[in-house]
């Protein structure tokens, strides 16, 4: 018996929509099937405007050249978080601020980051761990005080919302993953979702090599040409075709993970009673959308005895990230603002467990069942 920590995500409709697109002659970017997935994006996060992108790095990417940031900006976000949030910003020059997390979330600390401030800051990068917010409210009234952007990684916050809105739709801009480990998925894949007026048109250009393509396309110019510096940032249709057959029916999809994250919680409700582990937190106002499932074990040994423990059942649990601040780029690219109260000691604690589309009541029972029996032995 083997039970892998992910599988990605796939429906049966998938191949019948590529072939679709092969028929219509119609492969590479923006077709018929981008368009849909787009507009799906838009219709249910209220963004202005959201485009398929190569990856969520490469929409990170895109939001670092729309807000103009370059050689000296700094950049707030957390070291709890994968490299894609500080590379977009780093490559263009800017130096990553990393401010402390919340041991409930882990989240970026919203009471942290006004301290981080400084003239040279440009804007805050928010991270919704496990596809639980972070704290808006607060950061965009920080922001807005200070004359900052806004960028959210809702790299995992697909189908999440704060307070009634959707994740990625709530800063300046959004950047969603459909890499083959995030709930929705083409391989590899994501979205930029631009939530204010002015930006739509340059995002355009820069995501079509620079050129004025889309507005040929809509017929609006005669003919293309070189406007700006850009790059390609547009995924092939048969990718947008095998996550289309997913978004179609993501209201399932969610609700078969939440029951999978709710049967984890219930499961191991008991342990967290008695204090052996630690269970994930969704603050008031937060829908999530059972993401990841974790749990916190009491530190770094304890994770790796229990993860040896799962592993030789044949489950596959995993840990995550190593704070960006203590990696060699973080050092060389970054510098921590403030005390690492939690950062590197919560890093330390996080197991992950298996959560995706298709795994079975009995599988997740009995999961649940061995985390037990390795504490009750
Ligand atoms: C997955 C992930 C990314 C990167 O997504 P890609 O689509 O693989 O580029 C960025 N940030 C966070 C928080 C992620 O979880």
């Amino acid at each position: 018996m083997k039970i892998n920590f992910n599988v990605p995500p796939h429906t049966g409709k998938e191949l019948e929509y590529i072939r679709q697109c092969i028929e219509a002659e119609k492969i590479c970017g923006d077709g018929a099937f981008t368009k849909k997935c787009n507009a799906w994006i838009e219709e249910r996060t209220g963004t202005k405007k959201a485009l398929l992108t190569t990856s969520c790095t490469h929409a990170t990417e895109m939001t670092a050249l729309l807000l103009g940031i370059k050689e000296g900006d700094e950049v707030i976000m957390p070291s709890y978080t994968f490299v894609s949030t500080a590379d977009a910003f780093v490559l263009r020059g800017a130096t990553a601020v990393f401010v402390d997390i919340r041991p409930d979330t882990l989240n970026i600390d919203e009471k942290l980051i006004e301290s981080a401030i400084t003239e040279r800051t440009r804007a805050i990068v928010p991270v919704h761990y496990a596809g639980v917010a972070c704290e808006m409210d607060t950061i965009m009234d920080i922001a807005k005080r200070h004359s900052l952007y806004v960028v959210e990684d809702a790299a995992q916050g697909v189908m999440a919302s704060y307070k009634g809105k959707a994740l990625g739709a709530i800063g300046d801009m959004g950047c969603f993953s459909f890499h083959e480990t995030k709930n929705y998925s083409m391989g590899e894949g994501g979205a930029l979702l631009l939530n204010r007026d002015g930006y739509i048109d340059m995002a355009e250009i820069i995501r079509e090599k620079g050129t004025d393509r889309s507005r040929f396309f809509r017929g609006q110019v005669d003919k293309y040409t070189w406007q700006e510096a850009g790059s390609s940032y547009l995924p092939s249709d048969m990718n947008a075709a095998y996550l289309y057959a997913q978004l179609e029916i993501a209201d399932e999809i969610n609700d078969a993970r939440l029951k999978i994250w709710n049967c984890y919680y219930e499961g191991l409700r008991s342990l967290a009673e008695t204090g052996k582990i630690e269970l994930p937190t969704v603050p008031e106002g937060c829908v999530h959308n059972a993401h990841m499932f974790y749990i916190k074990t009491k530190d770094q040994e304890e994770r790796a005895a229990l993860k040896a423990f799962l592993g030789e059942k044949g489950i596959l649990a995993v840990s995550h990230y190593v704070p960006l601040h203590s990696a060699p780029a973080g050092k060389k690219y970054g510098r921590f603002a403030g005390e690492d109260r939690y950062t590197t000691k919560e890093s330390e604690r996080i197991l992950r467990l298996p959560l995706y589309y298709g795994l079975t009541e009995e599988q997740n029972e009995l999961i649940i069942d061995l985390v037990k029996e390795f504490y009750a032995g």
